[in-house]
C-alpha cells in the first residue's frame, strides 16, 4: 500500500484553488498523485498557481451559472472524469460588517459567491459522480457555521451556516450513490483572506486570537492535509459531516494563558 500516493490519477477540481487553503490543498493533491484543475477568477495567479503543482488553469467565477457548468462540462470532457470537487472559493469583503451596517448588495454579493457557488459547483459535479457512482466533495464552510461571533459578517456567516445545511443534506442523498460530500470548517487561518482583515484592524484581529487554545491561527498546509483526508479513499465511511480543523476554537470555554 502506498499511502503516498492516495489520490493517485485521480481529477481534483479545486474553486479559489490559487491562493490559500486552495493552492496548499493543490500542492497536497498533487504530491498525493491527483491532477490537479485550478479553478479561480484570477487567471494570472491560477495560471501561476496550476504551473506550480503541474496542473490546469481553469478561469471561473463561481456565483456564475454558465462559467460553473463550463468548467465541469469541460474538465469531463478532456479527462474523461471529476473524482473530486473541493469547492473552497469564497470571499469575506469589509463591507459585509454588523447586520445593522451591512447594505443589501454586500449581503447579496457574498450570498452568490459563498453559497450560491456551492450549490452550483456541486450540482455540475453530481451530473458526472452520479453515472460514475462515485466521488468525494468538500465543501469548505467554517468554525462561524457552528459559533456565533460577535466581530460579526453577517453575510459571510449565514453563507457558511448554509454551506454546512447543504453539505450535510447532499452527504445523505447521495450516500448510497457512492459520492460523499462533507464540509470542511476551518479555525481562523494564516491566509491573504485574513491577512487583509486584520491588517485594516489589529484590535479585532486580537480579540479573534484570544478565543483560539492553540494561541495561533492555522496554517493553509494543516488544512490542506484534512481536505486529502476527505478525498481519499481513507474518508471512504465519512459523509455529511461538519469536518473541524479549528485548533480547539469550537469546543473552547476559558482558553490557556
Ligand atoms: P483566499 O482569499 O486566500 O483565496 C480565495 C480564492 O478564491 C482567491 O484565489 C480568489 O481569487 C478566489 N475567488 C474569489 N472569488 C471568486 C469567484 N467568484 N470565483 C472563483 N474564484 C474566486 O481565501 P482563503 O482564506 O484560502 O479561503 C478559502 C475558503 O476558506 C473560503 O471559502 C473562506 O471563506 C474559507 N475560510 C477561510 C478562513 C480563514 O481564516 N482564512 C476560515 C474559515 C473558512
Amino acid at each position: 500500500m502506498d499511502l503516498t500516493q492516495r489520490l493517485k490519477d485521480r481529477v481534483a477540481i479545486i474553486t479559489g484553488g490559487a491562493s490559500g487553503i486552495g493552492f496548499a490543498t493543490a500542492r497536497r493533491f498533487a504530491a498525493e498523485g491527483a491532477h490537479v484543475v485550478i479553478a479561480d477568477l484570477d487567471p494570472v495567479s491560477g495560471a501561476r498557481a496550476a504551473e506550480a503543482v503541474g496542473g490546469t488553469s481553469r478561469t471561473v467565477n463561481v456565483a456564475d451559472e454558465e462559467s460553473v457548468d463550463a468548467l465541469f462540462d469541460g474538465i469531463a470532457a478532456e479527462f474523461g472524469r471529476i473524482d473530486i470537487a473541493f469547492n473552497n472559493a469564497g470571499i469575506s469583503p469589509a463591507d459585509d460588517d454588523s447586520i445593522e451596517t451591512t447594505g443589501l448588495p454586500a449581503w447579496e454579493r457574498v450570498q452568490d459567491v459563498n453559497l450560491k457557488s456551492v450549490y452550483l459547483c456541486s450540482r455540475a459535479a453530481l451530473r458526472y459522480m452520479v453515472p460514475a457512482g462515485s466521488g468525494s466533495i468538500i465543501n469548505t464552510a467554517s468554525f462561524v457555521a457552528l459559533l456565533g461571533s460577535a466581530t460579526s459578517q453577517i453575510s459571510y456567516t449565514a453563507s457558511k451556516g448554509g454551506v454546512l445545511a447543504m453539505t450535510r443534506e447532499l452527504g445523505v442523498q447521495f450516500a448510497r450513490q457512492g459520492i460523499r460530500v462533507n464540509a470542511l470548517c476551518p479555525g481562523p487561518v494564516n491566509t491573504p483572506l485574513l491577512q487583509e482583515l486584520f491588517a485594516k484592524d489589529p484590535e479585532r484581529a486580537q480579540r479573534r486570537l484570544v478565543h483560539v487554545p492553540m494561541g495561533r491561527f492555522a496554517e493553509p498546509d494543516e488544512l490542506a492535509a484534512a481536505v486529502a483526508f476527505l478525498a481519499s479513499d481513507d474518508a471512504s465511511f465519512i459523509t455529511a459531516t461538519a469536518f473541524v480543523v479549528d485548533g480547539g476554537i469550537t469546543n473552547a470555554y476559558v482558553t490557556p494563558l
